[in-house]
């Protein structure tokens, strides 16, 4: 036996160390794979986080952007309400302007009214509805605003002016016309009598009849002539101031009619100033003259403050 080892162990060695060689250089290898894939890993990890983190900060973003976004739009909404409420003041002081408004038109409007009315007043005589008779004087200085000439067609006579209320005068020619349409000649005998032709009429009445004609002629400043819507009217027949007129059918359709035209009878029969004078017509308006038809009553039954209140509306 040497000590020169065997072929068979140098192979069995060589073999071991080539064995171990390789095995190393596969350890290496696969040491050296492993560590690329751990670095793979890694990196795989690193941008798995970085793309988390990224898309933390972005959904952090979006919820700030949101949450901006919310507040504007709380923002805008309490705005948007203030300026409802602001709104809401403005409707209401407009409201109340308006309202303002309305009353002052309104007032303005009564005011004008009521200008309206005193204008209307002050325009018209107030002796219009006066009474006159022997308790009631008229001023003898009185001459009513407008006087118009009576046309001649409707005179009883002819060659005597006749003079009428300029206002009044539409109202009498309408009565007479209409009065002629339903076949009853109507005419005026006397109509506007100054204070002057007063006092003639009165002392030649006095000359004839005496103290008796104080039963059918005023005193002057009595008359209702005066006032110039005041006439005397009779039919073609009965020609002049005669009782007997009332029997006619002319007086018949005065009574039925005049009042439509504004007139009424100053002396019907039984008032306590004069005898009945069916000729005696005076204009009061036709609201006076309808109320007066209505209620059957006479001009003198009234008060003087009722009568009054008919002067506005006197030529309406
Ligand atoms: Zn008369």
């Amino acid at each position: 036996m040497n000590n020169t080892p065997s072929t068979k162990t140098v192979i069995f060695r060589a073999t071991i160390f080539i064995s171990l060689i390789g095995l190393s250089v596969v350890a290496i290898y696969l040491y050296q794979q492993n560590q690329s894939h751990q670095e793979k890993i890694t990196t795989l990890l690193l941008e798995h986080d970085y793309f988390l983190l990224e898309k933390a900060s972005t959904t952090k973003l979006l919820a700030e952007e949101r949450e901006l976004a919310s507040s504007t739009i709380q923002d805008l909404a309490n705005r948007l309400s203030l300026s409802n409420e602001e709104l809401d003041d403005i409707e209401r002081d407009l409201k109340r302007e308006k309202n303002k408004n309305d009353e002052f038109e309104d007032q303005i409007k009564e005011i004008a009214g009521t200008v309206g009315v005193l204008d209307k007043l002050s325009k018209t005589d107030k002796e219009l509805l006066q009474k006159y008779s022997r308790t009631y004087f008229l001023n003898e200085n009185f001459i009513p605003l407008k006087l118009s000439l009576i046309p001649e067609k409707y005179h009883m006579s002819s060659g005597k002016e006749m003079y009428f209320h300029g206002d009044a005068i539409e109202f009498l020619e309408d009565m007479l016309d209409d009065a002629k349409k339903a076949g009853h000649d109507i005419r005026v005998i006397s109509a506007f009598r100054s204070f002057e032709e007063q006092i003639a009429i009165k002392s030649q009445h006095t000359l004839v009849y005496g103290s008796g004609s104080n039963a059918f002629s005023a005193d002057q400043g009595y008359s209702e002539h005066q006032l110039g819507t005041t006439v005397d009217i009779t039919d073609i027949l009965t020609g002049g101031t005669n009782t007997s007129f009332a029997t006619t059918e002319a007086y018949a359709w005065l009574q039925k009619n005049a009042h439509k035209y504004g007139f009424i009878l100053s002396y019907p029969e039984g008032n306590q100033f004069y005898i009945f004078e069916p000729w005696h017509w005076r204009f009061v308006g036709r609201d006076l003259a309808n109320d007066l038809y209505n209620s059957d009553k006479t001009f003198y039954d009234l008060d003087q403050r009722e009568l009054d209140a008919y002067l506005v509306k006197i030529f309406d």
